[in-house]
């Protein structure tokens, strides 16, 4: 049996107010206590998540890490110091870090050791283009962004979110049906890798997930709740969305 998972994905958007009403309004919903729910703000929002949300069982978790530990590269954010801020979780391999700051394959398996190294959960995004999926590639591509990226990890300790490039920020969202058959290669992917993990593993959803098509998303055998990007600047939204979860 597995907990459903629901992670709010910021992206550049939020600020400490949009936190400071979260944590108010969670405060009464108590949906955390049915759900495990996370919120990746900005960096910067991350010591301020900490004392909000953390203090009433919501984890936070950055929206990406660096391949290196430490060193001479401007700009970065260490795993490690993202644990310091209170993280537990931290998205690895988002779709936007992939296209528009180049992020190849080539660097996700650093990221997930470094992640884990720290203590924290990675979540491991993956997904196809439209192109790829017209083209017949899907199952080529989801296997290949995951063996990048699974190199010498601990399967007990990871996330896999899969987002199909197409459906982000898209408002098209996969058909449930669509969705559970990625999942399913997923999991059976993971069963090759580490048996006994992939019945635990949880893995999600994302792309256009809404309070209107999140409970028939959630309701698929292999998806264990979603990670929600635009929807999740809506705490009304964001909340309903966790219900989903919990009705699963
Ligand atoms: C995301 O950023 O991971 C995402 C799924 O975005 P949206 O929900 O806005 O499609």
């Amino acid at each position: 049996m597995r907990t459903s998972l629901v992670i709010a994905n910021w992206k550049l958007n939020g600020d400490a107010e949009l936190l400071k009403q979260m944590a108010e309004h969670f405060h009464q919903s108590e949906i955390q206590q049915h759900v495990s729910v996370v919120v990746c703000p900005p960096a910067v929002y991350l010591k301020t998540a900490d004392v909000l949300l953390n203090a009433i069982g919501i984890a936070i978790g950055g929206q990406n890490c660096s391949e290196f530990e430490h060193g001479a590269y401007t700009g970065e954010i260490s795993a490690k110091m993202l644990a310091d801020c209170g993280c537990n979780y931290v998205l690895i391999g988002h779709s936007e870090r992939r296209s528009l700051f180049a992020e190849s394959d080539a660097v996700m398996a650093g990221k997930v050791q470094q992640a884990q190294a720290a203590g924290l959960t990675p979540v491991l995004c993956i997904g196809e283009t439209l192109e790829q999926r017209e083209a017949g590639e899907l199952e080529h591509v989801i296997a290949q962004q995951l063996s990048s990226a699974c190199k010498e990890i601990d399967f007990e300790n990871l996330v896999i979110a899969y987002e199909p490039v197409w459906a982000i920020g898209t408002g098209k969202t996969a058909s449930p049906e669509q969705a559970q058959e990625v999942h399913r290669m997923i999991r059976d992917w993971v069963a090759k890798q580490a048996p006994e993990t992939a019945q635990k593993i949880q893995i999600l959803y994302g792309g256009s997930v809404k309070a209107e098509n999140a409970a028939e998303l959630f309701s698929q055998a292999d998806i264990d709740g979603g990670l929600i990007g635009g929807a999740s600047l809506d705490t009304q939204q964001f909340d309903a969305i966790c219900q989903a979860a919990k009705d699963k």
